[in-house]
């Protein structure tokens, strides 16, 4: 039975980290001199939708006094450009401070990456980061969030953060659900810890904050997922990625039949994307009929960037979507209407430029 701890969080971060490592079982795990990867979520999106740098260190230093030969951080950010990436990484403070307790970090884009070929659910090449192949302890440390595509992005989709930019995009293309799972099987993780210090609700990048002060940690990265979705409102079976894991072997995702230990898994209910959607948007029309999540996805940011300035009402993605005469078309999908339509071409379409012509400015 996979065991899983939700350890409340004090003043003491790293007294409290050690504790859920006690009560999740993963004391012993790592042996004297090996090698220790942390994969935070630091997706250089938003500081407020990262791990915290004080849980990273956290786990760096525990990692340390097990006594880790070496300790590294690594995190393959959305490919946002490098001058974003740097000045991400100094709003979050984290290289001074890893660096002083003599942890290096390593930018997955610029490091080596084995590649994989036709491995099935996987684009046809695929290349992981060679540390979170070969590291010998993988400490997966994404935030509590919810997600447009997969309602919570948790340690299971945290790993996608490993692969090569040019990949990233081809997982949402070619199916973003399968091809993260096919992704894990490659993987190990071996210790699986969420911060949930702060939950992110609404959207994962510029979501409401709410305050649960908790780690949620497990061996079973599928079962810490399971406790961190019911923890916000999504019971076992509610989440589509984890029963596609489950269903393929990395670990249980049925809350009822995992043994929880430290606090009470007391469920709030957090707002999921789709429903800030309609709350912000009662009116809007989507026909979306055949979309990949990489169009929803721009969509959604178009959307929230565009805010209070949207003037359009009718939107059509995907290639089988029907397509009103007055409707904003997204996507190359739909290409036969760029000439009679307003349009965003792309595969997909950048978000900044969704929210342009959302606002009616292109
Ligand atoms: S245009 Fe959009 S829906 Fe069509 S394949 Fe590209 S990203 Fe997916």
């Amino acid at each position: 039975m996979s065991r899983v701890a939700i350890t409340r969080v004090g003043t003491d971060v790293v007294a409290a980290f050690a504790t859920a490592m006690e009560q999740a079982g993963c004391v012993g795990l790592i042996q004297p001199g090996q090698r220790v990867l942390v994969k935070p979520n630091w997706n250089a999106c938003a500081v407020a939708g990262s791990t915290k740098l004080a849980v990273v260190l956290a786990a760096c230093r525990w990692a340390q006094a097990q006594g880790a030969g070496e300790v590294l951080v690594g995190e393959g950010p959305v490919p946002v450009g490098r001058e974003r990436i740097d000045s991400y990484l100094a709003e979050l403070g984290a290289l001074a401070a890893l660096a002083e307790i003599g942890v290096g970090f390593v930018l997955f884009d610029e490091a080596e990456h084995v590649l994989f070929r036709d491995t099935p659910d996987l684009p046809p090449e695929i290349g992981i980061a060679r540390l979170a192949l070969e590291c010998d302890v993988l400490i997966n440390l994404p935030m509590l969030k919810v997600h447009s595509c997969c309602l919570t992005t948790l340690c299971v989709k945290n790993l996608k953060g490993c692969l090569r930019p040019v990949d990233k995009m081809a997982f949402h293309r070619l199916g973003l659900l399968p091809a993260v799972v096919a992704l894990n099987r490659l993987i190990p993780s071996q210790i699986n810890v969420i911060d949930a210090l702060e939950a992110m609700a609404g959207d994962h990048n510029s979501g409401r904050l709410v305050p649960l002060g908790l780690l949620i940690a497990s061996r079973d990265r599928v079962a810490a997922d399971a406790v961190g979705s019911a923890l916000i409102g999504l019971p076992s079976g509610k989440v589509p990625l984890l029963k596609l894991a489950a269903a393929a072997g990395l670990g249980e995702h049925c809350v009822e039949a995992l043994e929880i230990v430290g606090e009470a898994l007391v469920p709030q209910r957090l707002e999921l994307p789709q429903d800030a959607l309609k709350r912000h948007y009662p009116n809007l029309d989507i026909q979306d009929e055949g979309a990949c999540s990489a169009c929803r996805a721009a969509l959604m940011d178009g959307l929230f960037t565009a805010g209070a300035e949207r003037q359009v009402t009718q939107i059509a993605l995907g290639a089988h979507s029907t397509v009103a005469a007055g409707a904003l078309v997204l996507g190359n999908c739909l290409s036969s209407y760029f000439p009679h339509r307003a349009h965003v071409p792309g595969c997909p379409p950048v978000g900044k430029a969704v929210a342009r012509a959302l606002a009616g400015k292109e």
